[in-house]
């Protein structure tokens, strides 16, 4: 049952972008996939204080998200698995990247790590291939959206998240800043409407950080988040979500 609701809402997202993508938005514009998940009731979510940049590829089966098992619900049910192709751009972009997406966090505690951890309880993102790499079949769901994340508004435990670095060609400003938005869902971080926040969808007015300002939420046109606030300031979320970087 979960799992349907995360495949029609995940159809729903699939439709929804496409449409975008023909529309007004620059085709090198950084697209997203939020998929709603069930928030955990029962117990408050801890956040996790390490993210795992994974260069190396990865084979991932649906499921609720579980990074140290590679367990995704990105991955459509009927998928049996999916294989995530490894970073194909050099070793000094791979760098560079990194570097960039720790500036972006460098405020808050949270370790940006490109080796997996031994220890549990750790957001992942998979860096490489295309959102075609997503159908067993082989096609193409967009050639421009660049990355997925799960999202339903707070901190998913154990997040897998995607960035589509081929389709990126591997620049390290880009996959840094799509990394940084897909992390960004992870830890409840709606879309922002502020033109030179990470979580805009919009043409970017200036170097792209994570905002100290409120702005409402939406993609192409102001909408409230998804928590119900008007507004959302992504630095004093994230501040909120982990602390500061002590
Ligand atoms: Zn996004």
């Amino acid at each position: 049952m979960r799992t349907a609701v995360t495949l029609a809402a995940l159809a729903l997202a699939l439709g929804c972008e496409i449409q975008e993508a023909e529309g007004s938005v620059a085709p090198d514009e950084q697209e997203y996939i939020p998929v709603p998940i069930p928030e955990i009731t029962d117990r408050d979510v801890k956040p996790a204080h390490v993210v795992y940049l994974n260069r190396e590829g990865a084979v991932l089966t649906s499921g609720r998200d579980d990074s140290s098992r590679n367990l995704s619900s990105i991955v459509p049910q009927e998928t049996p698995e999916l294989a995530i192709p490894a970073w194909r751009g050099t070793a000094a972009r791979w760098d560079q990247m990194v570097e960039c997406v720790r500036g972006h966090f460098g405020a808050y505690d949270v370790e940006i790590v490109d080796q997996r951890p031994t220890v549990p309880g750790y957001v992942m993102v998979v860096v490489g291939g295309t959102a075609g790499d997503l159908r067993p079949d082989g096609v193409e769901l967009s050639g421009t959206i660049t990355g997925l994340a799960p999202f339903n508004g707070q901190a998913i435990e154990n997040a897998v998240t995607l960035v589509f670095a081929r389709t990126l060609r591997e620049n390290a400003q880009r996959t840094c800043e799509v990394a940084a938005m897909e992390i960004g869902h992870a830890f409840g971080l709606d879309h922002s409407r502020h033109c030179r926040d990470l979580m805009s969808f919009q043409r970017p007015c200036g170097a792209r950080r994570f905002m100290d300002e409120e702005a409402p939420c939406g993609t192409t046109e102001d909408r409230p988040c998804f928590d119900g606030a008007p507004t959302q300031s992504s630095h004093a979320r994230l501040l909120q979500t982990l602390g500061p970087r002590l």
